[in-house]
């Protein structure tokens, strides 16, 4: 699933894309894309509108639009498991997995393509409603070390689910809470509130290393179905240090990675580099093969 890297790469591209161009239209094949909105609702709300900026939170795009100079709302996108966005000229061939074509300027589409149907496209007059759930984006301010820190020490819960949770910090998936426990030498299941300063500095750390590492590689292409609106793989996968490496030698000691399930997730970690927590350093949640 596009993490926040590959979000962000979307993101960029889409901003470049779409900046000025207006709405003149919206076809919907696939109509719980929409997420439980009505194509009309979906077509009042846009038609008509120009892109203004595209920004995102967490995994969540946010296409600005407005009419004249008055903002009048967003479209927002989740990607979930397979979806992407492009835009091609028209007229143009609807494919076999398009989801929802937005028509712009009477000349291009922007097509949201889905393999799985998970991800979602619609639209929404106030941004903030959507967003009040979510946690810091760690590529956004503020995502400082001490509120991390602090936020750390209030909770039990191990650090592996609560990274993942949005509602905690916005954007880590499985890849890259896995990448970024390794990188600061923590076991997922330690519990967080157990961690020193010196361990919360570390993620914090190690959590923006391997984001903006993966950024600049255009994100992972971790299966067939992320490609970047151009339609080019990310190329961090190469640079994973445990996660889908089960089995394979820990590339800064030589160990060999384990993996198993937490929390439904598969889960994986050096057991050298990331020491088994000591009973006190438990979260209580376990392990399952
Ligand atoms: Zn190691």
């Amino acid at each position: 699933m596009p993490e926040l890297p590959e979000v962000e790469t979307v993101r960029r591209q889409l901003d470049e894309l779409l900046r000025g161009r207006v709405i003149t239209g919206a076809a919907i094949h696939w109509r719980r894309t929409l997420g439980g909105q009505t194509p009309k609702a979906f077509a009042l709300g846009t038609r008509g509108a120009h892109f203004t900026e595209a920004k995102r939170h967490g995994k969540n795009l946010l296409l600005h639009l407005q009419r004249g100079q008055a903002e009048a709302g967003v479209i927002l996108a989740h990607l979930r498991m397979t979806g992407r966005f492009f835009v091609e000229p028209l007229p143009r061939i609807l494919g076999k997995w398009d989801r929802l074509v937005i028509e712009l300027d009477r000349t291009h589409a922007l097509v949201f393509l889905d393999v799985r149907k998970f991800g979602r496209v619609h639209f929404e007059s106030d941004a903030q409603t959507v967003l009040s759930g979510l946690g810091p984006d760690p590529l956004l301010s503020p995502f400082s070390c001490r509120n991390f820190a602090a936020s750390l020490m209030q909770r039990r819960r191990a650090l592996k689910p609560l990274l993942l949770d949005q509602s905690f910090v916005a954007g880590l998936g499985n890849i890259y809470t896995d990448e970024a426990l390794h990188r600061a030498g923590l076991h997922p299941l330690r519990s967080a509130m157990s961690l020193s300063a010196t361990e919360a500095g570390s993620l914090h750390a190690a959590i923006l290393r391997v984001l903006k590492a993966a950024l600049s590689k255009g994100g992972s292409s971790f299966d067939q179905f992320y490609r970047t609106p151009e339609g080019n793989p990310g190329a961090f996968q190469d640079e994973f240090r445990v996660y889908g490496r089960h089995g394979k030698a820990c590339r800064a000691c030589a160990s060999t990675i384990q993996r198993a399930v937490l929390g439904q997730r598969g889960t994986w970690w050096c057991p050298q580099c990331q020491p088994t927590p000591a009973r006190r350093q438990r979260s209580g949640a376990g392990f399952k093969d």
